[in-house]
């Protein structure tokens, strides 16, 4: 019988088959010859003594055992295109797994989306970090994969649910994603790998009788006796259908008015708001591996922190080892940053976003805009960078220490920004009650990450798009709009989801449920 074996070992014997099954055999007492194959079920990093060591969950296949190398397919698609059509606007994560969902269950997906394509998406990716252009259509948020195609592409998530969490991970696989997301407890992919994967899924969603319309964006919802009839996009024109999955994320800005303003039913939702901090990956690496320099087999160390401050919580989010930041602003006049890396995290920098979560009442001075009374303060801080910054898309920054002392910085170095910062005086562009937390958390934070809190820390101004600041309510069974039926807000912008993963296993419910009620 294969044996099932948890195990901690040193990073170079993890890294190394040799060494391994050397390892292996000792602690079976076979000779290493004995051993057919090993395959490892689970790898994490132990991080908390000064010896590193890498856990391990294997099976041990010895000679004569039986074993099979297992590839992982994808679900069989049959042709949808002459089937009931299901409009998906969106495709982001949600919207492209919603479709190829569809279509597993035998409906046609017609999706629509604002950007453009990813190869397309490049240029204007270009255009925001190098000429400071902001196209409302295709940038870091908006176009083919959505906001997580440009990312660290990390795939974990706080999803209780493994079974849905492992049926997304190994579609990703089965499109082309490295077999490693399935074993390591903090899978990424990275952004020169990500956008192949997509490409692949609109591939096969189109191979299969779906449809994929780029720079197509959704200008009208059409409703009838509180029914979806169908959709109107920018150019006028009309697309019927009376399903509609609505994915378009959590800076689709005129969704949410139009939505507000067909008094079809949305409601404001906390989020969570702060800034972009860069330090050098050295001292990261420093700091979590507790050691001068992390050799060759342990990878850019990533970090998470929590602390509350004055009865709120502020916490890392969306870090990411050996990446850079982005320009992720989706109108002109607006500043937004937050972090990407490539697929071996190779970059000197770390980033992160450090947020305090928001209540509703930090919102009473937008009550006037109703539902869209969080989206109003989200937008209010974005701009307030942007003109506090020179007007472009460059980021207002400060040192660490500086911003604790409430010191306008003498000088930023460069950092990882491509769009370049201003020193900028942070108090400034956020509400004082955010800016006082802030001050003291990144004090608190020094306490139990030592060197954290370091003037060559460059903090960027502002991490603001952390999740949606507006809900759309649905029913918690069928996933229908609580008022319209045959609209299923999804993802992360209808406030159901966090994170590439979250949101794809949302797109595959909201395409069961419309399974279900056509039945
Ligand atoms: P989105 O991905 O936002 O997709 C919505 C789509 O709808 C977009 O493509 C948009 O163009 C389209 N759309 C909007 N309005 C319209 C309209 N009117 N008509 C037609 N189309 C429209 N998450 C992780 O889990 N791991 C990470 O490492 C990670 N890194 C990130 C890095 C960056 C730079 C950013 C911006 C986000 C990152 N995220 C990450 C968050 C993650 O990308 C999102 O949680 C996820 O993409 C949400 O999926 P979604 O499908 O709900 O929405």
């Amino acid at each position: 019988m294969p044996r099932e074996l948890l195990l901690q070992v040193t990073p170079e014997t993890a890294a190394n088959e040799v060494l391994l099954k050397d390892y292996l055999s000792k602690q079976i007492k076979v000779s290493p010859n004995e051993i057919q194959h090993i395959t490892i079920l689970k790898r994490s990093i132990d991080a908390r003594q000064k010896a590193i060591k890498i856990n391990l969950k294997v099976i041990i296949y010895l000679k004569g055992e039986a074993f099979q190398e297992t590839k992982i397919e994808l679900p069989i698609y049959k042709d949808v295109s002459k089937a009931q059509e299901v409009i998906v606007v969106g495709a982001g994560p949600a919207g492209l797994f919603a479709a190829l969902q569809l279509i597993e269950l035998g409906l046609k997906p017609i999706v629509l989306e604002r950007g453009k394509d990813v190869r397309g998406r490049r240029r204007d990716l270009k255009a925001i970090n190098r000429e400071h252009i902001v196209n409302e259509d295709s940038n870091y948020c908006f176009g083919e994969g959505g906001a997580g195609t440009y990312s660290d592409g990390k795939l974990y998530t706080r999803s209780k649910k493994r079974g849905d969490v492992t049926r997304i991970l190994e579609l990703l696989v089965a499109f082309g994603a490295s077999e490693d997301i399935l074993v390591e407890a903090h899978p990424h992919i990275g952004t020169n790998k990500l956008p192949k994967i997509i490409e692949d899924i609109r591939n096969k969603i189109i191979e299969f009788g779906g449809q994929v319309l780029f720079e197509t964006r959704v200008s009208d919802i059409l409703v009838k006796n509180n029914e979806v009839e169908g959709i109107v996009t920018q150019n006028g024109d009309k697309i019927l259908a009376n399903k509609l999955i609505l994915a378009t994320g959590h800076s689709a800005r005129d969704i949410f008015e139009l939505l507000d303003k067909k008094k079809i039913f949305i409601e404001a939702k906390p989020f969570a708001l702060g800034v972009r901090a860069e330090h050098s990956q050295e001292l990261i690496d420093s700091i979590q591996y507790s050691c001068d320099y992390r050799g060759e087999h342990l990878p850019p160390a990533p970090y998470s922190i929590v602390k509350q401050v004055n009865g709120r919580g502020m916490y890392s989010f969306c870090m990411c080892p050996g990446g850079v930041i982005a320009p992720c602003a989706t109108s002109p006049g607006e500043v937004v940053t937050n972090g990407w890396s490539p697929s071996k995290r190779d970059q000197s920098t770390a980033n992160s976003g450090i947020v305090v979560e928001l209540k509703l009442e930090d919102f009473k001075p937008f009550a006037k805009f109703g539902a869209l009374a969080g989206m109003e303060f989200q937008k209010s801080i974005e701009q307030k960078a942007w003109y506090l910054a020179g007007q472009t898309q460059k980021a207002p920054a400060q040192r660490m220490i500086d911003f604790t002392q409430s010191k306008v910085s003498a000088d930023i170095p460069k950092t990882s920004y491509v769009p370049g910062t201003t020193s900028v005086e942070m108090g400034q562009v956020f509400p004082g009650f955010l800016t006082q937390i802030m001050r003291q958390g990144f004090q608190e934070f020094g306490k139990s990450m030592r060197g954290y809190l370091t003037n060559e820390a460059i903090l960027h101004a502002p991490e603001s798009r952390t999740s949606s600041p507006v809900r759309i309510p649905r029913d918690p069974i069928s996933y229908e709009h609580l008022q319209i039926k045959g609209l299923y807000p999804c993802g992360e912008g209808a406030g159901y989801a966090g994170g590439i993963i979250s949101a794809a296993i949302d797109g595959e419910k909201c395409a069961l449920m419309i399974a279900e009620a056509l039945k």
